[in-house]
Order: C-alpha cells, then structure tokens, then sequence
C-alpha cells in the first residue's frame, strides 16, 4: 500500500497550520476527503444537476440513475438482502430518529430500551423521547472497569425481556468494538428490536448486517471518506415497512387527496422531500475509494498505527488512557494529567495537531468515567506514522509546558 499516493489524494491534507504541517488526527469527528469525492459532486452539479424521480427530462433521467446507483452500491457494501432496504438519510442521527420515531406505536407502558452505556447521545435522545411518548423505560447496559459493554450485566438485564436493544458497533470515544453479533443474536432470543450504529465502525471495518443479523444499522457517509448531510438506514425490510415516517410530504407517497393519503412503498416511504443528491452521489464515489483499497493491508496498518499511538502514549508518562484495548479501533482517548482537556487541544493546535476535545457526545459515558472531558486523537486510512511521532513532540512540549 503506498500511503504517500494515497495521502496525496486527500487534498485537505497538504496544508500547514501555524508553520507546522497538519496533522489531522480527528477522523473520527469527520474523516477527510478525496478528491474522487469532490469531483463526483462537482461533476454533478457542472453536468447533472436536476431533481430526481418524476421528471421526463436527460437531466432528471442521469441524476436519478446515478442517485439509485448509489442505493444499490450501499445495498452490496453491506451486504443488505434487498435495495429497498436502504434509506438515504441525513447522517446517522437523522437514522436513529426515523427509527425510534418510527417504533412509537409499537411500544407500551413499561416497555424496556436497554441503551449501551458508552452509547453516542445520537443513540440515546431518541430513545429518552420515544420512552416519553409510550411510557417505556430505558436501562443502560453498563460497561465493566476496562470499559467493555459487561456481557454478564447484559445477560441479567435481557431476563426482563427489552423490546429494544441500542448498541454501538465501535465506541467514538474510546474505539472500544462491541462483539455485535453475539450482543444482536442474545437480544433476539428475547423478541428485542436491535439497532446497531455503525457511525465509527464503518469507515474501519467490513459490515455485513446480515452476519451482525441486527434489524436496523445506522451510519454517517462523512465518516467514511464522503460528504456531510448524507446518512444511511439500513432495516430489516418487514420492520423498516413497519414503521411510520417521521417526515411527510412530497416523494414519499402514491397517492393524495384531500380525503386522504396514500404512502408509497419503501423506499421511498421514508426519503421525504428532495433528497440530498449531490451527497449521495459524493457518498457513492466514497464507496469506490474504499472499495479500491487492499481491505486486510488497510485494517492491519490502521492496527499497528493505533497500537502505535496507545504505546507513544504511554511511554510519554503522566498521560491518563480511557479503555485503550489492543482490539480498538480508531481513536484513543486520553488526558495528560489533570490539566484541563482544552488546554490541552489549544496547545496542541498551536503545534499543527488537530484533535478533539470535551465530552464527544457522551456525557454518560463521560459520567462513569468521572470526568468532565478527555482528549481524543482518531485515526483513519491516510494517517500515518509521521503524523503520531509529529503527536507526540507536541505532546511532550505540552507537558512541558504545562506540568
Ligand atoms: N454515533 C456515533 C458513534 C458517532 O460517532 C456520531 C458522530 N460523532 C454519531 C452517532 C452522529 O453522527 P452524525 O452527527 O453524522 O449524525
């Protein structure tokens, strides 16, 4: 694998920031992207650009072409049995809203939501809202002392039989990676609905949702190369036909009248409105960068890189890691001592690295950790070694500095 051609792809890379190179070590906030993906969207917009679906006209026809192309590509990335099974949303959030939305009439009184504890607030709003809608009650499935989702607590909380189960696949915070299938099938032996989101997992990892076996995943296009406001909802197709659209309007149906409406079939059930086109197309052209990649090469070195990170780390003392596994994926998470996480990420910054700071969405998780906020340096296809040594001279001058 030739990092340096392939580095040379991601345009935004090839910059400094104060005098220092930029080392973008925030990927799992948002991954870069290349330029196949930029000008997939510009070709779109120089040559294509027309609404899809409806329209008679050569525009329209290439757009929606193009658009359902993407569906289909989706349908085989994941392995999905079937394309309408894929919904074009507007990132991972917007997914999980359409689901718990979606599940509001399903649910009773005292239904039970088991959420994983280290869970994204993206899966746990929606969840908080649909139990105040139905009167269900959400329990967390807490994580032991090494933060891994306690397979035994897991098991004693199935017995009261949950009528969802919200996992995340790989942890944004810690990168920890939930054993899904396992989880999934224990689940299902009790009748839970599982939603699985794959937001940090997919840019990593092959995802086969009929291997996972969950009946909804969820993810994020700009995490994995793509464009911003364009997500993905994968469901089971009986369980996604199932659910009422959170959103109404045009595209989503067959026919309206003023004594009443009929909705269409999925997919198109649940795209109301004009879809995010150029994002999906862009999305698309993400896909083939990925697909282009020698699959085991690239997982094998974003492993030794991590592991590379967790050990720099490490060696550089006085430096606190939250849940570095040797399993992880993508991101570690970290303070240096007791200084504040800020401080830590502006000093940074100052030195060319990009990082992020705070609670990373996951106040809960921040909460059973007993800390306000961390640091998080993620990595992703085009990080490489320079980037983490480049880290670690800045690490060790802001400790310097500040201890
Ligand atoms: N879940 C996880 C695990 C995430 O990392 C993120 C993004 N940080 C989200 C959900 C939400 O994704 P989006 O903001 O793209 O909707």
């Amino acid at each position: 694998m030739d990092l340096t051609m392939l580095r040379s792809q991601f345009p935004a890379l090839a910059q400094s920031n104060n005098g220092y190179p930029l080392c973008y070590l925030d990927t799992a906030a948002t991954s870069q992207k290349p330029q196949q993906v930029i000008d997939a969207m510009n070709h779109y917009y120089h040559f294509d650009n027309a609404n899809v679906h409806r329209a008679a006209h050569l525009l329209s026809a290439r757009a929606t072409t193009q658009y359902e192309a993407v569906r289909d590509k989706l349908c085989q990335f994941i392995q999905a049995r079937r394309r309408e099974e894929i919904i074009f949303t507007h990132g991972t959030t917007e997914a999980i809203n359409i689901v718990a939305n979606g599940l509001t009439s399903q649910l009773k009184l005292g239904d039970l939501i088991l959420i994983d504890a280290a869970a994204h607030h993206a899966n746990i709003v929606p969840w908080q809202e649909l139990a105040k809608r139905t009167g269900a009650i959400i329990k967390p499935i807490p994580l032991t002392t090494d933060c891994r989702l306690d397979s035994a607590a897991f098991d004693t909380l199935l017995l009261e039989k949950p009528a969802i189960v919200a996992l995340g696949h790989v942890s944004n915070v810690l990168g920890t990676v939930n054993p899904v299938s396992n989880l999934v099938a224990k689940a299902k032996q009790v009748g839970a609905i599982t939603l699985v989101d794959g937001a940090q997992a997919i840019a990593h990892m092959s995802v086969d949702v009929q291997d996972i076996d969950c009946d909804f995943y969820v993810f994020s296009g700009h995490k994995m190369y793509g464009p911003t406001g364009i997500g993905v909802l994968y469901g089971r197709f009986a369980l996604l036909d199932s659910l009422s659209p959170l959103m109404t309007g045009g595209e989503m149906i067959k026919t309206v009248s003023f004594s009443g409406t009929e909705f269409n079939q999925l997919p198109n059930r649940l795209e109301a409105g004009t879809p995010p086109i150029a994002e999906v197309i862009g999305l698309g052209a993400a896909i083939d960068f990925i697909d282009a990649q020698p699959k085991a090469q690239v997982s094998a070195a974003e492993q030794t890189l991590l592991i590379y990170l967790q050990d720099s780390l490490k060696a550089l003392g006085d430096v606190v890691l939250y849940g570095a596994h040797s399993d992880n994926l993508g991101a570690v998470a970290f303070n240096l001592a007791a200084e504040h996480h800020q401080d830590v990420g502006i000093l940074l910054d100052q030195q060319g690295i990009a990082v992020r700071c705070g609670h990373h969405c996951a106040m809960p998780l921040m909460q059973s950790l007993q800390l306000n906020g961390c640091c998080r340096a993620s990595i992703g296809i085009y990080t490489n070694k320079a980037d983490i040594d480049n880290f670690i001279t800045a690490m060790q001058s802001v400790k310097e500095l500040l201890l």
